[in-house]
């Protein structure tokens, strides 16, 4: 059986929606420290991509809105207003990222350190950060 591994200080690359979940996921249940490291100016991935921001050629379209339900992408702890249309524009997950990514700054400023225009571009595993 796999050596279990119970981090104090973790890393993760890419502040879309896959990075801030891990990074909720660390601090909410485990109060671990973590570095984001993000090669664009914002957080919010794709979904922000076409912020004025952004230096990155983005892949979101006119008109371009969620194919699931808001309900599926929702951050638990972060729901959307019950107003909301079932099925949201990409303007609307690009606020929604921000603002996201400003709770989570907000809630976890001394465990939360943020990188940005940060290309990572070689990773290898250390010692340092764990128990
Ligand atoms: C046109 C389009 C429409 C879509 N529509 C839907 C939809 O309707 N519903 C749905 O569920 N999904 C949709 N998707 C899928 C979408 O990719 C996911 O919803 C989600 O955004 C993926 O999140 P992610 O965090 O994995 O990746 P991303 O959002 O791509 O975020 C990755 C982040 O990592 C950063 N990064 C990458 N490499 C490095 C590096 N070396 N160093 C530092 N930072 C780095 C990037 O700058 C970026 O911010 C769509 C995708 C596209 C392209």
């Amino acid at each position: 059986m796999p050596k279990q591994v119970n981090p104090t200080e973790i890393a993760v690359i890419g502040f879309g929606v896959a990075g801030l979940a891990t990074a909720t996921r660390y601090q909410l249940a485990e109060g671990v420290k973590v570095t984001m490291y993000e090669r664009n100016t914002l957080a919010g991935g794709i979904w922000t991509s076409r912020h004025p921001d952004s230096i990155y050629e983005s892949a979101i379209y006119d008109n371009l809105s969620a194919n699931v339900p808001r309900q599926l992408i929702e951050y638990s702890h972060w729901p959307w207003p019950s107003d909301e249309p079932a099925f949201l524009s990409s303007e609307r997950l690009s606020k929604y990222m921000t603002s996201y990514f400003e709770v989570l700054q907000l809630r976890f400023r001394d465990a939360f350190e943020t990188k940005f225009n940060a290309t990572v571009t070689f990773v290898c595993r250390t010692n340092v950060g764990r128990k």
